[in-house]
């Protein structure tokens, strides 16, 4: 049993000690002090079922023993800065990975996160290209730092600094989006972009493959395929960021972008690929890395021993687990429970995602579509109490966000499903 500092004694030095500007969802924010599989345990000892946990760093569920050793036995052996010296750990994880991706991507770059990957990626677009525009498209979340605040495309996660270079396209979002869910439409977008904005060549084209922190959006059917056309026409490259819809979590592929039939030029990744390290990878072409030669490259902790054994244990136990399929078993259950509720509560307006990557939006309105925030506050708050944890995402704020840890039960999601119509049926 837990005997550390109470979660009100927690709150209190982090108010005075640590930047205001950390977040936290919940009225009375939990105080979690143990985390096993998909469950979080606070420090009364209470059991939350983690419907969120998969996105914000754990694809193999909390503390997944071969993880823990591996990272255990390797920071007994060394633990180093990556680059100066020859050790297996991060070749072995490089070829492992390498094996995962389709094509001619197979050579790795390791940073310590998702922002440090989708800033490299887009440097080496631009290096590569001798272009500087890159387009990215609305709604999307790419990274905080110079060059990926500037990718990232809502108001709420960008601060006024400059932010060159970058193009936004129409979100080919089915349920917002201004030509609904006909892809060609929003990929003309794209086109117009280069025609209109641009030389005519750009760097790069940058997307996500289901919008993760812009409220789980599929992208419409045929954007992506076209959109990548017009990108490769204009001599640019296409960079697929895998942050939150790689490493099976989608569930019918590894891999988001291939559901949507296309072959990026760089793929970026991070979050679950450590299973909570630190870590995060672009990976491409062995042509297009060369363009890393033309000046010194390097980054202290990226792809070092501990994080990389980690992420190599994180591939043994996808497949040993069989975690896409559960991904997509599970997933596909807890879609479909999920559109039932929709048929039973008007506020809830669409119901959408792939494997363990789900969304539900609320709106007051269904015909205005109009943001249902609050409520959304209110039922997350809820369902706490109830023991289930999800997230929250969308620009306006009422998208739930359902990403457990791939290793989530049948079970653990009607139990979700249960806890969300309970609290509706009270509201
Ligand atoms: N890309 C996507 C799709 C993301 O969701 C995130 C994080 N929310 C990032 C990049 C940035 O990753 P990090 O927070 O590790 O810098």
């Amino acid at each position: 049993s837990y005997s550390g500092p109470s979660g009100d004694h927690v709150l209190a030095k982090r108010r005075e000690y640590l930047s205001p500007s950390i977040m936290h969802f919940y009225k009375s924010p939990l105080n979690i002090v143990e985390g096993k599989k998909q469950y979080l345990f606070d420090e009364n000892g209470r059991r939350y079922v983690d419907a969120f946990g998969g996105i914000a760093t754990v694809c193999c569920g909390h503390c997944h023993p071969d993880v823990v050793s591996a990272i255990v036995d390797q920071t007994k052996k060394l633990q180093h800065s990556t680059v100066l010296y020859l050790n297996h750990a991060v070749a072995d994880f490089a070829e492992a990975l390498a094996g995962k991706l389709p094509g001619d991507l197979k050579v790795a770059f390791f940073t310590n996160s998702g922002t440090e990957a989708n800033e490299l990626a887009m440097m080496i677009a631009r290096l590569y290209t001798g272009c500087h525009d890159i387009i990215s498209i609305r709604n999307s979340y790419h990274g905080n730092a110079g060059g990926t605040m500037g990718a990232t495309a809502q108001s709420i996660w960008k601060f006024n600094v400059v932010q060159s270079g970058v193009h936004h396209a129409v979100n080919p979002d089915p349920y917002r989006g201004l030509f609904g869910s006909d892809g060609a439409k929003y990929a003309r977008d794209v086109q117009e972009i280069i025609n209109f904005g641009t030389s005519g060549n750009v760097a790069a084209f940058i997307s996500e493959a289901i919008q993760g922190v812009g409220g789980i959006v599929e992208l419409a059917p045929g954007y992506l395929p076209a959109a990548y056309d017009s990108v490769k026409k204009a001599g640019g490259l296409c960079i697929a960021d895998e942050v939150q819809s790689g490493f099976a979590r989608t569930g019918s592929h590894f891999w988001g972008f291939e559901s949507h039939g296309v072959q990026p030029d760089i793929v970026t990744m991070a979050k679950g690929i450590g299973n909570g390290i630190p870590l995060g990878a672009v990976v491409t072409t062995p042509e297009i890395a060369k363009v890393l030669t033309q000046s010194s490259y390097f980054n202290t902790f990226g792809g070092n021993p501990v994080c990389t054994a980690a992420g190599l244990a994180v591939l043994k136990v996808i497949e040993k687990e069989k975690l896409q399929e559960n991904a997509f078993i599970v997933g596909s259950h807890l879609k479909e429970r999920l559109n039932v509720l929709k048929d039973k509560y008007e506020l809830i307006g669409d119901v959408r995602g792939k494997g363990l990557m789900l969304g539900v939006e609320l709106v007051t309105d269904r015909e205005l579509k109009t943001p249902a925030k609050v409520e959304t506050l209110h039922v997350m708050d809820q369902m706490k109490e109830l023991g289930v944890l999800i997230g929250k995402g969308g620009y306006y704020g009422n998208v739930f966000r359902i990403t457990p840890p791939l290793c989530f039960s049948k079970e653990d999601a009607d139990f979700v499903v249960d806890a969300m119509d309970y609290t509706l049926s009270r509201m």
